[in-house]
């Protein structure tokens, strides 16, 4: 399509995004803080771990020479448990009980453990095959060597990440923090989801959506209150917003009604208009700005999302979780996935790229996309029964089973 009406291509407008979306500033952050947060730092072992050869099993720490022969019996010696170490070395012909984690004593280099064995008074004898060698012991740097990476930078903390750092101490990783979102819901027209809407009233859906959105992106949400469609009330309510977050989500009012007071209330408050508008249905009105900043951190990154939920569902799933991605310090991804083939005929109508609800079913063992019966961009039912978005390019066509479409997936 040629880019004659003004508008931005979805591809253009993602570069556009993903020009401003450098990761935030790193610092350091409790482990309690620190999960899912991709790491800013290399972190290397303070110590060889296990830090002493470890009996991995309960039983007797034995000579594996001495049992290499005929000889079952061993003199047994002390009991050496964990967190404690042993007072002498296990001689030729003698045996220490060992708990599990225990240092292995010197002398010894085996473990049997209490299943394979008798004990007569302070005699004990091995049952079964002679013990090998390192048998039932972890030998001390096996899992790590002290000053070794066990963690690169630019890791996303998994919870075995979270422990492993709590193992080589590193109790305030450096990690780029967990972002702030902050969602301003617009219109005079909503009510919150816990009224009954009188006559002309809607309830306020985006909120709980987006929120939700941002939430499985590993984002701190913060709800603000709706905004009336009043200058005074939303400059208040965004001036506020804008100085604590990282990514600003206003929904409502950025299209070009008497009452869309978002885009001249945002250029008021500072924030710079990178584009307004896309070629795209759902969402053709959506606005993206970078707020000012203030010292050294950034100003945050805003989008302004169309009023009907379907639309700012489309242009999260396009534009912000991709932007959320980078800077929280991952690499930007592109959200579209396929082709696959289509299970069924469409007729698709329109000079913008539809994404339109769809899911994906299996036939014949292998993935095909079934576009949704769907009454529009108000229609947040037939979402929630889909799995993504089936694209359909610009331009009227009539598509038939097995044509090749790419899809947007919800998750
Ligand atoms: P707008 O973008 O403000 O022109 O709104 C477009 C449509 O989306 C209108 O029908 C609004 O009532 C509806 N809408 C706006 N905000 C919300 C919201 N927070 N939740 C559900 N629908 C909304
Ligand atoms: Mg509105």
């Amino acid at each position: 399509m040629a880019a004659d009406d003004g508008l931005r291509s979805v591809a253009e407008a993602q570069s556009l995004v993903h020009r401003e979306s450098a990761p935030r500033p790193a610092r350091a952050v409790s482990l309690a803080e620190a999960l899912g947060c991709t790491l800013a730092e290399a972190v290397a072992a303070d110590r060889d771990s296990p830090p002493f050869d470890k009996a991995l099993v309960d039983g007797y720490a034995v000579r594996s020479e001495d049992l290499a022969g005929e000889r079952r019996t061993l003199k047994l010696g002390e009991v050496i448990v964990a967190g404690k170490v042993a007072t002498r070395p296990v001689g030729p012909g003698e045996a220490a009980g060992i708990m599990t984690g225990a240092p292995l004593p010197s002398g010894a280099d085996a473990v049997v453990m209490f299943e394979a064995t008798e004990v007569d008074g302070d005699r004990v004898t091995v049952r079964g095959a002679p013990p090998q060698p390192g048998q039932n012991v972890l030998h001390r740097g096996r899992e790590m060597r002290a000053g070794e990476v066990v963690l690169a930078s630019g890791t996303v903390l998994n919870a075995p990440a979270i422990g492993l750092l709590a193992s080589v101490g590193r109790t305030r990783p450096v990690v780029v923090p967990r972002l702030r979102v902050a969602i301003v819901p617009t219109g005079d027209e909503l009510v919150e989801p816990d009224q009954v809407p009188g006559p002309g009233q809607i309830r306020n859906s985006n909120a709980a959506l987006l929120r939700a959105l941002a939430v499985e992106s590993g984002a701190d949400v913060t709800v603000h209150p709706i905004s009336r469609d009043e200058p005074g009330p939303l400059r208040a309510i965004l001036a506020g917003a804008l100085a604590a977050s990282d990514v600003l989500l206003v929904t409502g009012g950025v299209s070009v009604g008497t009452r869309d007071l978002v885009p001249p209330t945002l250029a008021e408050l500072g924030v710079r208009t990178v584009f307004h508008k896309v070629r795209l249905k759902p969402g053709k009105p959506l606005l993206f700005g970078v707020g000012p900043g203030s010292g050294a951190s950034p100003g945050p990154l805003v989008f302004g999302l169309p009023g009907n939920p379907v639309s700012g569902l489309v242009g999260f799933l396009l534009f912000v979780r991709p932007a959320l991605a980078c800077l929280a310090g991952r690499p930007w991804a592109d959200p579209i996935g396929g082709p696959y083939p289509l299970a069924t005929r469409f007729r698709h109508r329109g000079d913008r790229p539809t994404y339109h609800p769809a899911r994906r079913v299996t036939l014949g063992g292998s993935p095909v996309v079934e576009p949704l019966d769907w009454a529009g961009s108000p229609d947040l039912r037939t979402v929630a029964r889909a799995d993504g978005f089936a694209l359909f390019p610009a331009g009227d066509r009539d598509y038939h089973p097995g044509d090749a479409v790419e899809f947007l997936p919800l998750r």
